[in-house]
């Protein structure tokens, strides 16, 4: 049996039968942490005494027949979720010594489902990336090739499911960082409506779009993960207090008679022919399973990358704003003065690309500015957000690409953010319209790297999106490849 490459359900129930025990499971991925992290970087931060002890609790729970659906499950999460007592960096030498005094509410619902915590994943800085190179801690890599990034910004936790250093993690979705990863490492990647999740204690990048999902190695694993981190959370303002449906119960459901619409947009120019070629097998597979494809128009798709730099930015600096120096995170040594310590403390604390971010979103907020590119973009997302609307009054959800090419050499893109920044052309759209969206592992290119294809659904309707990427998994073999 390979223990690398358990699911969700299988680990859990040999787990209940004590076939096998948290502690030995816990110990096999820490023993492989310490073989490939050194080459992969997947992990900033490793905790073995924390793990072991959750391990040895679960353990203790299960022998007494009471144990909670992940319980003895060791996973990962990235570094940005607030752990109380265990440092979180957020990837930035800002950060690099912080431990909170507190505990974001997707670990404690992780750890009271029962999950062991392995550790803390890599990521791109304060997760504005889509490679995983701005991490102050160096760049991840991805399993399928070394010298190639494995997308980001949460490229570690991809890369720790990809290449077996946790059974699942959990990543951050703000235009992508869930799925253009999954997609660049073969694995299964959810970000659920704007909402879903709280974001309490999770480090904030762009208030209005930034949310947490499963990073899996099948649909039924989100599934289950979604299950133990989604409803409402009084201590988030903007988690939506819906019913969380049974999503187990999805993955029962069929797709005959499913309307998934393939809007033209996302299959327009600087789409790579392999990757084009993969998604329409994957559109012929979901014809087979009795699914109607009906081709239909997103207009608005490409102003989605001018407005999210606008919007992204803009909230950022306004989040930022607090890493001065003076309570918490990097100061800089021997300030002359108070304005001394605030300039170089962040001069010094944060990396280029945040820095970057910064300026853009400090100039589009500026008083003269702001109404022409700020309130402008709003606009212009409420039209994308729009043209989803319409479309998804038509369909039960939407097949696309995740993204344009498969995972590209690291370095490659580093001196042109522009090129950077359209990896994320297919999924930044999403999160400016709130939807809820999953990759999905459809193929591979002539390199032998993944391809990923996207599903979107309505608000809220996660179930759906389980349900078809269910089906397509019982119907292919795609997710079950792992790099050698
Ligand atoms: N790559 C996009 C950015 O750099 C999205 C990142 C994310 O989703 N956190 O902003």
């Amino acid at each position: 049996m390979e223990l690398s490459r358990l699911s969700l359900a299988h680990a859990a129930d040999l787990l209940r039968k004590r076939s096998l025990s948290s502690v030995e499971l816990t110990r096999f991925f820490l023993t492989r942490i310490e073989q490939k992290n050194p080459e992969l970087n997947a992990y900033i931060t490793v905790d073995e005494e924390g793990a072991l002890a959750a391990a040895q609790a679960a353990d203790a729970r299960l022998a007494r027949g009471d144990g909670t659906p992940l319980t003895g499950l060791p996973l990962a999460v990235k570094d940005l979720f607030c752990t109380h007592g265990l440092r979180t960096t957020c990837a930035s030498k800002m950060l690099h010594t912080f431990c909170p005094p507190y505990e974001s509410t997707v670990t404690r619902r992780l750890k009271e489902a029962g999950a062991v915590l392995l550790g803390k994943t890599n990521m791109d800085e304060f997760a504005m990336g889509s490679s995983n190179e701005t991490s102050f801690f160096g760049p991840a890599r991805n399993p399928w090739n070394p010298a190639r990034t494995p997308g980001g910004s949460s490229g570690g936790s991809a890369v720790a499911v990809a290449a077996g250093l946790c059974l699942a993690a959990i990543g951050t979705d703000t235009g992508g960082s869930i799925r253009q990863p999954a997609a660049m490492t073969g694995i299964t990647g959810l970000k659920p409506t704007y909402g879903r999740i709280s974001r309490f204690g999770m480090i904030a990048f762009a208030s209005s779009l930034d949310q947490a999902g499963p990073m899996t190695r099948s649909v039924a694993d989100a599934a289950l993960l979604l299950q133990s981190m989604a409803g409402h959370d009084p201590l988030d303002s903007t988690s939506i207090d819906a019913v969380v449906p049974s999503y187990a119960e999805a993955l029962t459901a069929h797709v005959q008679g499913l309307r998934i619409g393939i809007p033209a947009e996302y299959f327009a120019e600087g789409l790579t022919d392999a990757v084009r070629d993969a998604v329409e097998r994957a559109i012929t597979t979901f014809r087979a399973l009795g699914a109607q494809c009906i081709p239909l128009s997103l207009p608005s798709t490409p102003y989605a990358i001018p407005t999210y730099y606008v919007i992204a930015p803009a909230e950022a600096s306004s989040n930022l704003a607090r890493y001065d120096g003076v309570r918490f995170g990097y100061r800089c040594e021997n300030p002359k003065d108070l304005q001394d310590m605030y300039a170089r403390s962040r001069a010094e604390g944060f990396g280029a690309e945040v820095k970057r971010r910064i300026m853009l979103g400090t100039y589009v907020l500026s008083s003269g500015y702001y109404d022409a590119y700020y309130r402008k973009a709003q606009k212009v997302r409420r039209l994308i957000a729009d043209d989803f609307q319409t479309a998804l009054a038509q369909v039960d959800l939407l097949l696309t690409p995740t993204t344009p090419e498969t995972a590209f050499l690291i370095g490659e893109k580093n001196n042109d953010p522009v090129r950077m920044y359209l990896s994320d052309i297919f999924t930044i759209n999403v999160n400016l319209a709130g939807l809820p969206a999953i990759s999905l592992p459809c193929g591979f290119d002539a390199n032998s790297l993944p391809i990923g294809l996207q599903l979107i659904g309505r608000p809220l309707q996660e179930s759906t999106l389980l349900t078809a990427g269910q089906a397509f998994q019982q119907a292919t073999d795609w997710h079950l490849r792992s790099p050698v």
